[in-house]
């Protein structure tokens, strides 16, 4: 591997940091560059909605790794974030005006919270993806508060949760007729609504927001499409993330819901990406896939590593065909999700050993096509076993 002289990660994530340790394990030993577009260093995003929002975790805890841990890996973070991209003339181009040359490149920007056109402007509304998000957050989140989450997605859910372990009054307002719909259809969604109902929420399904009201600059009022006014201390708006692309809109790069990939996470000659921007094929399915997965993007980060190795050096490259996976902590119960769960499947619930544990399998045409553990994390495993033995589309 001689001839690789610099590889640079866009993106200190999940995803850029698992990109970084395959290369060094896998044995590359040129120059290697992490940019990082946040000051922290990369830290990792599940427990800001859970432990960092409940109080339980400080934000120190959530780094992936410690700085001796880059030193030793001969990594050097630089907190810059990119701008611009020259595919030929394999350059990023940097915020501080100066530019990196690159034999390989992995991008991992991820993803950004999509906002509502209204209401962002008054104190009291946030987002959630970040330490900063997360700081504000928690800092809002005091008993007797009223707080309005928009979105009854993962992260809006697991708001809810933790906002009502610390004594919140919370409203959940989703346009869709059920929570969590796209990730897990409808009979699973009922059952999530029902426990949030259980646990106190006011679950507004169904309905839009119309408007954010504020008084004096600070948010006071959710106006919905059904006329309904709610009234706010505090708003989370959680209605889906965007890949970070925008630097990109001038280079060769195919971009379309994400950075458009092949099958081996290459996007371009000498360019591959991983994690919640990536857009690539897998084979597993024969189509298109992006995925918003803290698992995915750490697996997604090693591969597309390892092709562009192999990619540079003249070597076997494989395609990337995972079966899709991702957890949520809502109160008392862990979902651990395995495959793909399609609305209109057919579903069978299985029970577990014990009361609160079961496992909902999911069918197509008596296939197996995936499957949801709720508080189940053994029992949804020999599905999973049988779904990664399937045949795969391509
Ligand atoms: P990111 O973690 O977003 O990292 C991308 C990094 O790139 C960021 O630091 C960003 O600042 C940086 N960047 C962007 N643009 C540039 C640029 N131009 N130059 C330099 N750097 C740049 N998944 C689950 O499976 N289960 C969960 O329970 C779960 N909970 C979650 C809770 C929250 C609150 C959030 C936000 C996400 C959660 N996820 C969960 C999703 C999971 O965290 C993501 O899938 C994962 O973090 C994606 O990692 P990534 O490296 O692709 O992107």
């Amino acid at each position: 591997m001689a001839e690789i002289r610099d590889i640079v990660v866009v993106g200190g994530g999940a995803a850029g940091v698992a990109a970084v340790e395959t290369l060094r394990r896998d044995g590359y030993t040129g120059s290697l560059t992490l940019l990082c577009g946040e000051s922290a260093l990369p830290y990792d995003r599940p427990p800001l909605s859970k432990q960092v929002l409940t109080g339980a975790w400080e934000l120190e805890k959530t780094l992936l790794r410690d700085e001796q841990q880059y030193r030793d890996l001969d990594v050097p973070l630089r907190h810059v974030a990119a701008t611009g991209l020259d595919v030929a003339g394999r350059r990023v181009r940097l915020a501080d005006g100066g530019e990196l040359a690159y034999d390989g490149l992995v991008i991992a920007t991820g993803v950004h919270p999509r906002r509502l056109p209204i209401g962002h402007d008054l104190a009291g509304v946030h987002v959630l993806r970040g330490h900063t998000d997360a700081e504000g957050l928690r800092g809002a989140l005091v008993p007797g508060t009223r707080l309005v989450v928009v979105g009854a997605g993962l992260i809006g859910l697991e708001v809810a949760a933790s906002a009502r372990g610390l004594g919140l009054n919370v409203t959940v307002v989703e346009p869709a007729a059920l929570p969590m719909l796209r990730q897990v259809g409808s009979q699973i969604g009922a059952i999530i609504a029902d426990m949030h109902r259980e646990e106190g929420v006011d679950l507004r399904l169904g309905v839009g927001v119309d408007a954010i009201r504020g008084d004096g600059g600070k948010v006071d009022a959710v106006v919905l499409s059904d006329g309904n006014v709610l009234d706010a201390d505090c708003v989370l708006v959680s209605i889906g993330a965007e890949p970070t692309v925008d630097w990109l809109r001038d280079s060769e790069l195919t971009i379309g819901n994400g950075i458009e990939c092949d099958e081996f996470c290459r996007a371009a000659p000498g360019v591959y990406a991983a994690g919640d921007v990536a857009s690539w094929v897998n084979p597993r399915y024969g189509r298109r896939m992006r995925l918003e997965h803290r698992t995915n993007a750490s697996e997604q980060g090693g591969a597309a590593a390892q092709n562009l190795l192999q990619d540079l050096a003249g070597g076997e490259r494989k395609p990337f065909a995972p079966l899709p996976y991702f957890w949520t902590d809502q109160y008392k119960v862990k979902i651990q999700a395995h495959g793909v769960l399609a609305e209109g499947s057919d579903i069978e619930i299985v029970p577990g050993p014990a009361e609160g544990r079961w496992a909902a399998v999911y069918r197509t045409d008596g296939q197996v096509t995936g499957v949801l553990g709720w508080n189940a994390p053994t029992m949804v495993l020999p599905y999973r076993k049988q779904m990664l033995e399937q045949a795969m589309a391509r």
